[in-house]
């Protein structure tokens, strides 16, 4: 399986942290992580972020990328962002999983992380 490509200064991301009033943004698209406003290696930094966003890799991987970008679409027109089921998964996927993209270093307090709007 091939690494997610992470793509800095993505125009997709910066309309999505337009509409969603965000400092930075990170947005996954098939195998590719948008970013905006937030560089490859603070994002890197973050192994809560990086964990929500591999979640959402897999989303894509499992669904197929035109049928998880319905679906997604469909869930958050009727729940909204928060609720969305696919979201709520990525959260739970950055807690758990934060430990696999720290590094050897100790995990960073979650309160100071994810300061970014999650995609
Ligand atoms: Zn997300």
């Amino acid at each position: 399986m091939k690494p997610p490509r992470i793509i800095e200064n993505s125009p997709l991301a910066r309309i999505a942290r337009i509409v969603l009033q965000s400092r930075s943004v990170a947005m996954v698209l098939g195998n590719s992580i948008h970013l905006s406003g937030t560089t490859r290696d603070e994002f890197l930094q973050d192994p809560y972020w990086v964990a929500h966003e591999m979640c959402h890799i897999r989303q894509f991987r499992e669904h197929g990328p035109a049928k998880f970008l319905w679906k997604y679409l469909v869930e958050s027109a009727r729940v909204g962002y928060f609720n969305n089921r696919f979201e709520a998964e990525a959260r739970l996927a950055g807690r758990l999983d934060a430990h696999l993209y720290a590094g050897n270093k100790p995990l960073p307090d979650p309160e100071h992380m994810h300061k970014g709007a999650r995609g």
